[in-house]
């Protein structure tokens, strides 16, 4: 089977080529650096998403977050429903952990920007 993406590493957005057998990429092309390959063999067999959102604050401040590290693509959806039934006491420092291991990812929320009341 061949699967045909645009490579998202970069804003050069190159359209990638993947041969796909047994549900992993056999080849790539189409990539002009390694991150594309990488890519391209990644959301074949296992796509990942970092998420970026918001938390509310105690104060009704918005706090911008994201995961630390990207998210399995199945598991999107529980920690965005976390993130938003979280609240979180100002002020936060960037790096902050707003969640800790979202859904059961292992994979921490943390704070992006400074936010004080
Ligand atoms: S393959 Fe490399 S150059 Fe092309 S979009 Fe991806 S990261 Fe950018």
């Amino acid at each position: 089977m061949t699967r045909n993406m645009i490579c998202i590493g970069c804003p050069m957005g190159c359209e990638l080529t993947v041969e796909v057998e047994d549900g992993k990429a056999v080849s790539v092309t189409g990539n002009t650096c390694g991150i594309g390959k990488k890519y391209a063999e990644t959301e074949v067999s296992a796509p990942t998403r970092m998420v970026t959102s918001t938390v509310m604050s105690d104060a009704g401040k918005p706090v911008p977050v994201k995961t630390r590290t990207a998210v399995p693509k199945e598991k999107i959806f529980d920690v965005v429903r976390i993130i938003k039934s979280t609240t979180l006491k100002l002020p936060v420092r960037i790096g902050d952990v707003a969640v800790s291991d979202a859904a059961g990812t292992g994979i921490d929320v943390i704070v992006t920007k400074d936010t004080a009341i």
